[in-house]
């Protein structure tokens, strides 16, 4: 992951053992931060946000979290708000990438830095750094595991596919997206793998503002038209766990076939507790804790007038140019590794998941 695994402990550590000696964080003296958090509905942004304000507060800084419901006039509003308070840079997870040209014009005017976090915000040239997730990965990773599971390389096939993936408006989505189409696409052309609702293109299998109820409504439909007759879907690719979950939801109503394969990401509580339960197959986790340590130390750099850490300088463009980009590393996860990886690191107590 970004920053090794020795980073992957620090911040509970580090809170115990260096903010009551470090007189900065007592007082928040390092300035007015403002981090703007997307939703609250879906968990992975409640632990961004409560992350990235435990490790601002503890490197000295003081910190303005909201959360826009997302609502893109309710995220500008409260970006203008943060403006108008005197943040001194603005830590921003967007709704809507392409939405945040105007106020983000006024924090280039008052010389306020700004990070994109996790989502890259478009065609905006007041960004200065972009810290996230490979999410070209995330999706490499999610269309491998079909690959594997269903042994594509070996099996005879034809297997049944469907495929869901996020907002449009989320630049994320297309990355996910291709990443995993790079690598089923060859299987899908030479017929091994069928998408039987014909829906294959990115703006077929879009789920607005990422929500498990348009992901149900969809593949309802889908089943409704295709699977009716008793046919087996073998695999169904889901961007994230968010759509995972609506898709689990549609299967449990009206499929009793042999259950598919099922991809996700974020390892959302309800969602681990599903691969637990055999309802998911896997999911990518992305330790927030870690993205939130690598933005700190980007703010850090930013603010005592230096230069952040990045490792990638090639695959961000926001249509202003290349964002200097930093990229942590998704991590497979599954019933067989969760332990490890979500209790055994301290991101979830061993309750949260029964
Ligand atoms: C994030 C994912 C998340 C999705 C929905 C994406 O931008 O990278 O982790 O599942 O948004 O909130």
């Amino acid at each position: 992951g970004c920053g090794g695994t020795k980073d992957t402990t620090a911040p509970a550590d580090t809170a115990e053992t260096e903010t009551p000696a470090d007189d900065t964080a007592a007082t928040g003296e390092g300035g007015l931060v403002g981090v703007s958090m997307p939703t609250k509905d879906l968990q992975r942004w409640n632990q961004d946000g409560s992350n990235m304000e435990k490790q601002l507060k503890e490197a000295g800084y003081e910190v303005d979290l909201q959360y826009a419901s997302n609502d893109i006039a309710t995220q500008v509003s409260q970006i203008e708000n943060m403006i108008a308070n005197g943040v001194k840079l603005l830590v921003i997870a967007s709704i809507d990438g392409d939405s945040l040209g105007t106020v983000l014009a006024q924090a280039k005017d008052a010389k306020i830095p700004v990070i994109a976090y996790d989502r890259l915000i478009m065609n905006s040239d007041a960004v200065t750094y972009y810290a996230t997730f490979d999410n070209y990965m995330v999706g490499t990773k999610q269309g491998e595991y079909i690959v594997d599971a269903l042994d594509l390389e070996n099996a005879d096939g034809p297997f049944n596919l469907e495929i869901f993936t996020g907002d449009p408006g989320d630049n994320n989505a297309k990355f996910f997206y291709g990443g995993a189409m790079d690598v089923l696409n060859p299987y899908i052309e030479s017929g091994k793998l069928v998408v039987q609702s014909g829906q294959k293109d990115f703006e077929a299998v879009a789920t607005a503002n990422w929500s498990s109820e348009n992901a149900q409504n969809r593949m309802d439909a889908i089943i409704a038209s295709n699977y009716g007759d008793g046919k087996v879907i073998d695999a169904v690719l889901c961007s994230n766990d968010s759509t995972a979950l609506g898709v689990t939801n549609a299967l449990a109503a009206s499929y009793t076939g042999k259950y598919p394969v099922i991809t996700g990401q974020d390892c959302d509580i309800a969602n681990v507790k599903n691969m637990i339960a055999g309802k998911q197959s896997m999911s990518i986790f992305k330790d927030t804790r870690e993205l939130a340590a690598q933005t700190v130390k980007m703010v850090d750099a930013i603010m005592q007038g230096g230069e952040a850490p990045i490792n990638d300088t090639k695959s961000y463009d926001n249509g202003t140019g290349i964002i200097p980009t930093y990229l942590c590393e998704p991590v497979f996860a599954d019933a067989n590794n969760y332990k490890e990886l979500l209790i055994d690191s301290g991101y979830y107590k061993e309750a949260d998941l029964q």
